[in-house]
């Protein structure tokens, strides 16, 4: 049985990291730490931090990694002091190698040593198509597909009736960026991470249920998930 996670979700944008996540933090109660989500209640609010990052991330982009670092730290001590076994998934962090070692360090400071990195990979195709037709819940970070993962009325969230909007960075020039992003600063961490032991792939271009299936998998092998 799955104890503590503390995972994270590395992989290209459109690859269902976000998907995965609420998976995890309804079924176990592992906290999805989404650094863009908190970027973009950030823009919402207008506060000093959203001011900072919303260049970046209209142009696709990274916001600098100080920045991001310190808001993640703040994050993983929150939850280092909400209970005994932490559980977490960070979604979106790390993006750099900077921001990985980071990272070691923070988790060795707060005694939560990670249990595994899952690696979402999917054709470049199949990311285009599913960014354009992504709507989102900006009240609670929720996504869905036009055609793979529609709401029950359209244009409108299943849980609040709330309007569903597109992303600014959903539009396919933006998309264009943030995959050369990825493959320029993220993709090295799939190397930084092969030594640890802690890397799986998982193959997330499938439906949303294969794609859990492949996840929750992937965290019954052994040392993936903390046994008590
Ligand atoms: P996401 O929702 O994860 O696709 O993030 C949206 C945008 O927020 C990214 O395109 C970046 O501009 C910014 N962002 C999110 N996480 C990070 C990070 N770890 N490092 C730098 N920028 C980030």
């Amino acid at each position: 049985m799955i104890r503590a996670l503390r995972l994270v979700f590395l992989g290209p944008p459109g690859a269902g990291k976000g998907t995965q996540a609420k998976m995890l933090q309804e079924r176990f109660g592992a906290r999805q730490i989404s650094t863009g989500d908190i970027l973009r209640a950030n823009v919402a609010q207008g506060t000093a931090l959203g001011m900072k990052a919303k260049t970046f991330m209209d142009s696709g982009g990274l916001v600098p990694d100080d920045v991001i670092v310190g808001m993640t730290e703040r994050e993983l001590t929150a939850s280092a002091n909400s209970g005994a076994k932490p559980s977490f998934v960070l979604d979106g962090f790390p993006r750099t190698v900077a921001q990985a070692v980071a990272l070691d360090d923070m988790l060795e400071r707060l005694a939560m040593p990670l249990t595994a990195v899952l690696h979402f990979d999917a054709d470049r195709a199949t990311l285009v198509e599913r960014l354009a037709g992504r709507w989102t819940n900006p009240r609670n970070g929720r996504s869905y597909h036009t055609t793979f993962n529609p709401p029950e009325l359209a244009g409108l969230d299943d849980d609040d009736g709330g309007p569903l909007v597109q992303r600014r960075d959903d539009t396919l020039a933006v998309v264009l960026d943030r995959l050369a992003t990825y493959d320029h600063n993220t993709r090295p961490l799939v190397d930084y991470y092969a030594g640890t032991g802690l890397l799986r792939r998982i193959a997330g271009l499938g439906t949303i249920d294969a794609v859990t299936a492949e996840v929750l998998q992937a965290l019954e092998e052994p040392e993936a998930s903390q046994r008590a």
